[in-house]
């Protein structure tokens, strides 16, 4: 899809397609930010644009491709011989081999584009020894070629790699770009609302919360505050935590994940609550379908739901920092 399809970032866009149109893109990027923002999308979108041999432009793109010629039809469905897409294998690695082939193909002429695009997804997942093979070419780029370095953690490469190439910083999506993804995903406008509440600016961590495993959640979320808002003592609070991590014994990531994923739904569920006490319009509520089960947290209104949110925000911060789910579980019942 060309630049104009792509959601949100705007400013980069604008960015890039300012670089394509006075021929001043460097010959090598590096395109980091959170994962599910749609960075290898733009990778895309850029190749397109330098490639389309009838570009456009809009009122805040200087170029942009048509998206309609073969050229562009072939880079979207990643069929295009001059773009390049290298992704980590079934090992979760890129190896040195895969770098080699695109380092070798990317010092000819591009076969019938302008120019030869090699878009590297996840490419902190590149091992050592290729960054290593990738680090000669960035030294010395070959005319014609560009490479895109996509990823969620530039830190995790070489300080070699990343002082060769410019980096571009996208930030998370507003929840309003992550419902505009949905819906283009056919999710219904208040299924979309529901997910981007929980997705901090992530489409794709949207995309994973299916619908199912959202409504799970809420119900989870739902049941730990009416259980803390009714346990008299420390030890009754302290039984909501099996209910917070009932989803969980897969391990590591994947339950704080899993908990994390309760806990945002806990968020939007008190942000809910904290809207109709203070009498705002229910169309702005992200949990509208679920009308009943906020009138049954009128226990949260006012400062306790404030300081429950303060609370919820900070397990959700010691989760991100690796804290044991049980510890954070434990803690945030008594603080609820
Ligand atoms: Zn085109």
């Amino acid at each position: 899809m060309p630049f104009r399809d792509c959601i949100g970032h705007r400013r980069l866009l604008a960015v890039l397609a300012r670089a394509v149109a006075r021929a001043s893109l460097p010959p090598s990027l590096m395109l980091a930010g959170p994962t599910g923002i749609g960075k290898s999308r733009v990778a895309l979108a850029l190749a397109q644009a330098l490639n389309c041999p009838t570009p456009t432009s809009t009122d805040t793109l200087e170029v942009d491709a048509c998206g309609t010629c073969t050229s562009c039809q072939r880079i979207a469905r990643r069929t295009h011989p001059d773009v390049l897409l290298i992704e980590p294998g079934s090992s979760g690695s890129i190896k040195v081999d895969q770098v080699r082939d695109a380092v070798d193909r990317a010092a000819y002429r591009p076969f019938e584009g302008k120019r030869r695009v090699v878009v590297i997804d996840d490419a902190d997942a590149l091992v050592d020894q290729a960054q290593n093979a990738l680090l000669k070419t960035l030294e010395e780029p070959p005319a014609a070629s560009v490479f895109l370095l996509v990823t969620s953690r530039p830190d995790a490469m070489l300080a070699t790699i990343r002082s060769r190439c410019p980096q571009l910083r996208f930030g998370p999506l507003s929840d309003d770009e992550v419902v505009q993804a949905l819906r283009r995903a056919n999710f219904s406008e208040t299924e979309a609302r529901a997910v981007a509440t929980t997705a901090d600016g992530s489409i794709g961590r949207a995309l994973a919360a299916t619908a199912g495993d959202l409504v799970e959640s809420r119900d989870i979320a739902a049941r730990v505050l009416r259980h803390a808002a009714t346990a008299g003592d420390a030890r009754r609070r302290l039984e909501g935590t099996k209910e917070l991590l009932s989803t969980t014994g897969h391990g590591g990531a994947e339950d704080r994940e899993q908990v994390s994923l309760h806990l945002r739904a806990m968020a939007s569920l008190l942000r809910d609550v904290e809207l109709l006490a203070t009498g705002a319009d229910a169309t702005g509520l992200a949990n509208a379908d679920v009308r009943d089960e906020l009138d049954r947290l009128q226990a949260y209104h006012g400062d306790r739901g404030l300081r429950a949110f303060a609370a919820v925000d900070r397990a959700l911060a010691a989760l991100d920092r690796n804290a044991s789910p049980k510890v954070v579980a434990d803690w945030l019942l008594l603080q609820l």
